[in-house]
């Protein structure tokens, strides 16, 4: 079957990037939450991914675009700057390594320009790399990785079918800075519901605290239609925290979370309220936002729910 180009979902930070499809689908689809639930994984000939790295160099060189080649190629590429490429797509570091070094030779090889590859991986991904070869793939331009944290509550890991726990998540996160690859993580505020709400927020200030990454974002639980967890929301199962409770679970992490220096941040459009900086250098100041906002409850001052985004 030919490999069909996935819709194009990147971190944020990527805005710049060349979008370089390796895969498609998820290798560890069963996340309740997630909108990759029960995907298929594809992988990408090498074949096809080299035919597009050659049209992207010529029409990048010379402005020459060659038949047969997706008009999607052409879209990304007109204001791209040659210097930043992201591999997707739910978890491109599950590629098999020699093909993956070889997509990244060859990426060097056309594009001198090059500054930085990124890529999405789950913890299993990362566990099943030596720190070796991610070295290899780092001194080849994989400059970033992302990896979903999303609880480092084990409870909530299980529930949600995460298929790692905490310590192994915590092991892969370290994998990554121990390579000398940039790390950024992003957690799921709301991810336990009501009940659990407390323990996991204090749970993954834990996890944070022991992967100590270059970046961490927080995200807010958005209900995606076919999903699990949508469904156990819907029937009741489920009980959502409210907008306000999601501001204390991300005050709980703040004051918790214990960073070397790490650019925290909730400015994801699934959240309701924004804050950004650098912990521990900026901790009380984020803690005062928060403060600030949760003694006065004025649902003005948060995200409107129609604008909030996955
Ligand atoms: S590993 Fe990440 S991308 Fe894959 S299903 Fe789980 S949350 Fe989604």
């Amino acid at each position: 079957m030919p490999f069909e180009r996935p819709e194009i979902i990147r971190p944020p930070s990527e805005w710049r990037s060349y979008y370089l499809p390796l895969t498609s689908g998820c290798s560890n689809n069963t996340c309740t939450f997630c909108n990759y639930y029960g995907s298929k994984l594809r992988m990408r000939e090498l074949s096809g991914v080299k035919e597009e790295v050659d049209a992207l160099a010529l029409y990048h060189q010379h402005g020459i675009r060659l038949p047969g080649i997706s008009s999607i190629v052409y879209a990304i590429a007109r204001d791209w700057d040659g210097r930043r490429i992201f591999l997707q797509d739910g978890d491109a570091l599950v590629y098999p390594f020699p093909r993956l070094k070889e997509v990244l030779e060859y990426l060097n090889e056309k594009f001198p320009s090059l500054e930085r590859v990124g890529s999405y991986a789950t913890p299993r991904d990362l566990l099943r790399r030596s720190v070796d070869e991610l070295k290899t793939l780092r001194e080849l331009k994989l400059g970033i990785i992302y990896m979903g944290v999303e609880s480092g509550d084990d409870e909530v890991l299980r529930k949600i079918q995460k298929g790692t726990d905490s310590h192994q998540i915590v092991k892969a996160g370290r994998k990554i800075k121990e390579a000398g690859i940039l790390s950024s993580v992003t957690v799921i505020l709301g991810l336990a519901g009501i009940e659990g709400s407390e323990k996991h927020a204090l749970a993954t200030a834990d996890a944070l605290s022991d992967i100590d990454p270059d970046y961490a974002g927080a995200l807010t639980l958005t209900f995606v239609p076919g999903t699990p967890l949508y469904q156990e929301c819907q029937e009741g199962k489920f009980h959502p925290i409210s907008p306000f409770n999601s501001l204390e679970e991300l005050k709980m992490i703040v004051e918790n979370v214990n960073f070397t220096s790490c650019f925290f941040s909730s400015m994801h459009a699934s959240n309701y309220f924004s804050i950004r900086g650098t912990l521990p250098h900026d901790k009380e100041i984020m803690l005062k936002q928060l403060e600030r906002i949760l003694e006065r409850r004025d649902p003005s001052l948060l995200r409107p729910e129609f604008l909030r985004g996955l």
